[in-house]
């Protein structure tokens, strides 16, 4: 028989099997893109098991989302078979939150059932404290608060330090912000809740204060592997260093064997603390790091890898790498210069109507990637009109929907009675007679006795809270009994004993109980509509989720369950998982046959036969907010570098001479970046016409308003607000409005000082505007 090892190295170049085969010290993989850093690292994971001896409970693999997660665990089990699910392969947080669950009862004041607070709960707390702490909420918004608290956290600063740190601080935020990030901790805590950058920093705490609990996970994950190794921020890499430990501390287990693997130039999360400190230091972090370049390219084609090489090549200060690729030069890059973004959508859907219909593609193999989430409007509105399949990934998620959070808020007080931030966030919803005054009468009560939310509550439905009315008081006793009654079903069981509850069961008892249903059910307004569709798909989702389990019921076997992980089929595994998705968790399974839109961010890691990034301004891409600012350039270039590495076979480049922004078309100069791409690379559809062309503007509109002019307007007046009235809209334009919110171009009349325009703003009506300065302005 062939040894396993000849499969597993099999097609296998020799740096990657090098990568493979490598035992003993810390080792780092850096490549560009498509190299197949991923696909060594996975096979690696398959040849620790099946040739040295490594028991599949010994591995802990990081991934960047949960669906490479899932690819990563279905790949291994594919090449080594089923035991391959023991492994913990997940991303930094849900392995965080697994340690955290298990040793729940070493954190204080912590239960093992604690709640994931995501960005929204967050921001909700922290409006709370700011009430309470009466801060000018204008000046520290609870986005800027949150924004400096996970700063904090990244960076593994308590509320302590920072108070520290503080008092010799001169500036006011600095302060405010460490005195909110205290009370913050303290509410969080309170609540028996993490919010997403706890999960990581109080792991690394654990950690730190408990050797004995190091050593155990030392001992057991004997293999720490981490995918996309660039973006990890410093709680991260501070998590993988006390993981894995280092020769000579004075730990009685030896360093486990490290496995990074990463690109400098696919670094994209700076905003969220990621430093490429982490991938550009390995060596020295790690003296005994082996280092291993993979040059190999097996995704792209030359031209394409031509293209990425040429504009990655003008950041400096970066690892000099030339990719390169037996697999041919392949088609030139179409480039389109198009009149505004519906013509440039226009342009990317008859580009897929031709693919398509030619036969050599399918949808599921175009993707279509964007700068910013509210660039995916203009392709869905051309997208509906030609009847392209397609599916945006990421924008407003499913999740984080109004009506969603609400539902998803009552499971979480029925797993969690002191979750703070839902129960008050359901207190009256639907409404149920408790006011304002009677929810702060409950908070005040709780202050003084420093009891949870939760307890107050109870308190309040006994008659012991002061000041409540008895109106109030009966609201909230009814409440009470409402999540008694559900809390009920949760522990329903069969006739066996075991726990019988199907999840779906306990959403549908949720939204009928609570009349929340009914309300929606018994509106006219069209979105209410809408939003019971929502609910009725959280049904099914937690319906399957039930049902998964139970189909699974041989596979929990061989998973095997840990303490502190939640029972399989449980509410709170179900919580666990909702709170963990992410944006790129929601990509559409290939036989879908839709077109998949996202942003560039989102697109990371992933590859398409075709790929459209559009949107190449400069102010759109790169953003106007890192015009002026060499690092945050540097980065967007490297945003660059990932969107043409996705493609494997064709590319297309567009831009928009004039793109809407804040509601008034704005004119961009191409980006710099396109420049960047050597024009024999190229093959262009359409250049730009240059100026007054399709748009009844007057004259030299584009290319005048370039440069410092464009640049010292203020955003929401971009270049578009001529000093002429020349009309820039068109028929079928969309356009935004402060008063009236999104609306379609119906009729245009007249030009100069008179001319005006007719806008159907949907519910809110069609309106008659003139124009000042070009754009629709003042009502007639
Ligand atoms: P990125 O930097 O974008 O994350 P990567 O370096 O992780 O890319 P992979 O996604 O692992 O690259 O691989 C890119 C493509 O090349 C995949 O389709 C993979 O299956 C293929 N590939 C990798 N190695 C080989 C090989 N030795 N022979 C053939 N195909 C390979
Ligand atoms: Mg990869």
């Amino acid at each position: 028989p062939v040894p396993a090892s000849d499969t597993l190295l099999e097609g296998l170049n020799p740096q990657q099997r090098e990568a493979v085969t490598h035992e003993g010290g810390p080792l780092l993989i850096v490549a560009g893109a498509g190299s197949g850093k991923t696909a060594v690292l996975t096979r690696r994971i398959a040849y620790l098991l099946a040739e040295r001896g490594v028991a599949p409970g010994q591995v802990l693999a990081i991934t960047f989302t949960n669906k490479a997660a899932a690819e990563m665990r279905e790949r291994v089990a594919g090449l080594v078979g089923r035991r391959a699910h023991a492994m913990w392969v997940s991303t930094f947080h849900a392995s965080c939150v697994r340690i955290l669950r298990a040793q729940a009862a070493l954190l204080p004041g912590m239960n093992s059932n604690f709640t994931i607070y995501d960005a929204d709960d967050s921001r909700r707390l922290l409006t709370m404290i700011s009430k309470d702490l009466e801060l000018d909420t204008k000046k520290y918004s609870a986005r800027l608060l949150a924004t400096q608290i996970s700063n904090l956290k990244n960076e593994l600063i308590g509320p302590e330090e920072a108070a520290a740190a503080a008092g010799t601080d001169a500036v006011e935020l600095v302060k405010v912000v460490a005195n909110v990030y205290a009370h913050y901790q303290k509410r969080l805590r309170a609540a028996n809740a993490f919010d997403f950058d706890d999960l990581i920093g109080e792991t690394v705490a654990l950690l730190q204060s408990h050797p004995q609990i190091t050593e155990y996970y030392r001992r057991r994950f004997r293999h720490v592997l981490v995918d996309e190794y660039q973006d990890t921020n410093h709680a991260q890499y501070v998590l993988v260093r006390t993981l894995v430990g280092e020769a000579g501390d004075d730990s009685p287990v030896p360093p486990s064997e490290l496995c990074v693997v990463g690109d400098a130039d696919q670094s994209i999360y700076a905003f969220r603390g990621a430093t490429i400190r982490n991938i550009e230091e390995f060596e020295r972090d790690y003296p005994e790091a082996r280092t291993i370049l993979l040059e190999q390219n097996y995704r792209s084609t030359q031209n394409i890898l031509s293209a990425a090489n040429s504009v990655i090549s003008r950041n400096t200060g970066r690892r000099e790498k030339r990719l390169w690729t037996d697999s041919g030069t392949g088609e030139l890059i179409t480039g389109y210069v198009a009149d505004n973004e519906h013509d440039e959508a226009q342009f990317v859907a008859s580009e897929i109507d031709r693919l398509v219909d030619a036969g050599d593609v399918r949808y599921s193999d175009i993707a279509v990637f964007y700068r910013t989430n509210n660039s995916s409007r203009a392709f869905e509105d051309v997208f509906i009109r030609h009847g392209v399949p397609y599916k945006v990934v990421g924008g407003v998620r499913f999740y984080e929907r109004k009506e969603v959070r609400d539902m998803v808020a009552y499971l979480k007080v029925l797993d969690n009675p002191d979750d703070t931030v839902s129960l008050r966030r359901v207190l009256n919803t639907p409404r149920r007679g408790i006011g304002d005054r009677a929810e702060a009468c409950v908070a005040v009560h709780a202050e003084r006795l420093g009891i949870g939310f939760g307890q107050a509550l109870l308190d309040a439905a006994a008659g012991t809270v002061p000041l409540l009315n008895t109106r109030a008081q009966k609201a909230i006793a009814g409440f009470v009994a409402l999540l008694d009654d559900l809390r009920e079903i949760l522990t329903a069981t069969d006739a066996d004993g075991n726990d019988a509850v199907d999840i779906g069961d306990v959403v549908e008892a949720v939204l009928e109980r609570t009349g929340y249903r009914a309300e929606l059910a018994a509106s006219d307004d069209p979105q209410d509509g809408a939003r019971l569709d929502n609910l009725n798909e959280l049904v099914s989702v937690a319906r399957e989720f039930s049902s998964d389990v139970r189909n699974a019921a041989g596979l929990a076997d061989e998973i095997e369950r840990e303490e502190g992980d939640p029972a399989p089929g449980s509410l709170a595994a179900f919580l666990e998982k909702v709170s963990l998705v992410a944006d790129a968790d929601q990509l559409p399974e290939n036989e879908d046959g839709v077109v998949t839109l996202m942003t560039l961010h989102t697109a990371k890691g992933l590859e398409f036969p075709v790929v459209f990034v559009t949107g190449w301004e400069d102010g759109q891409f790169p953003h106007m907010r890192a015009l002026g600012d060499p690092a945050e350039l540097s980065e967007e270039r490297r945003l660059a570098y990932v969107g043409i590495t996705r493609a494997r076979r064709r590319l297309y480049v567009s831009r928009a001479v004039l793109r809407s922004a804040w509601g008034q078309p704005v004119s961009n100069p191409e980006s710099r970046f396109l420049q960047e791409i050597p024009q024999e690379l190229m093959d262009w559809r359409r250049i730009d016409p240059g100026p007054a062309r399709g748009l009844s503007i007057g004259s030299g509109y584009g290319s005048r308003f370039g440069g410092d002019e464009r640049r010292s307007a203020t955003p929401s007046f971009g270049a578009a607000r001529g000093r002429n009235n020349h009309l820039v809209l068109a028929v079928g334009d969309r356009v935004s409005h402060d008063k009236y919110g999104l609306g379609t171009v119906l009729e245009t009349k007249g030009s100069g000082p008179t001319a005006t325009v007719v806008i159907d703003f949907g519910s809110a009506g069609k309106v008659r505007l003139m124009l000042v300065g070009g754009v629709p302005m003042i009502k007639l």
